[in-house]
């Protein structure tokens, strides 16, 4: 084992701000922000590495009671896309972290003012996503992305992982050349805050 790996152990106490990993090797989960490309810790917490599924999150020392509303702006991670909806785990809730666990909806007609075809080219598996509660009924949380502030704030390679950059034409994956299509958010790469 490396310095560098030993010195981020499992379980580790970490403070808000404290350097976690970069974006290339983890996914950041809960209680974690990103900045040029570098994870950071959001809360003081317990930092959990996943290194199956190459995530990072932080696990609150302190608990809050936030739950979504509507109106609600949710950052979730995508798990789950079909042609008509994507369904997300919700990781924040107005900017605040909390400990629960909270499952959103973006149907199709809820992503953009237009007509949009297919989920697929709207956000994938994995994809960071910023936008609205517009619903709850028995704990389900109804999305909407239709904002220019509102829609996949990271993506990532459906065929490498790696994460895809904007480009004129769509976005584009640096590492392996794949194109694929997204509705992204205006500052799209900017960070999840
Ligand atoms: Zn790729």
């Amino acid at each position: 084992m490396s310095l560098r790996s030993s010195a981020r152990k499992n379980g580790r106490f970490v403070l808000p701000g404290e350097r976690l990993g970069v974006i290339e090797e983890f996914i950041p989960d809960m209680g974690t922000y990103v900045r040029d490309g570098i994870i950071y810790s959001r809360v003081v917490g317990r930092a959990l590495l996943d290194l199956l599924n190459k995530r990072v999150s932080v696990y609150p020392l302190v608990h809050g009671a936030k739950v979504p509303k509507n109106g609600s702006i949710v950052l979730g991670q995508v798990s789950n896309v079909q042609t008509q909806n994507a369904v997300m785990r919700i990781f924040r809730i107005d900017k605040k972290q909390f400990s629960g666990f909270f499952t959103g909806i973006l149907h199709i007609s809820d992503v953009r003012l237009r007509y949009v075809e297919s989920m697929f080219n709207v956000c994938k598996p994995c994809d960071i996503v910023r936008a609205k509660v517009i619903s709850e009924k028995n704990r389900t949380y109804h999305l909407s992305t239709k904002d220019r502030n509102l829609g996949v704030v990271y993506a990532f390679c459906s065929r490498c992982g790696h994460m895809l950059e904007l480009k004129r034409k769509g976005m584009c994956c640096p590492r392996c050349g794949k194109i694929e299509k997204r509705k992204t958010v205006l500052d799209y790469g900017g960070g999840v805050g």
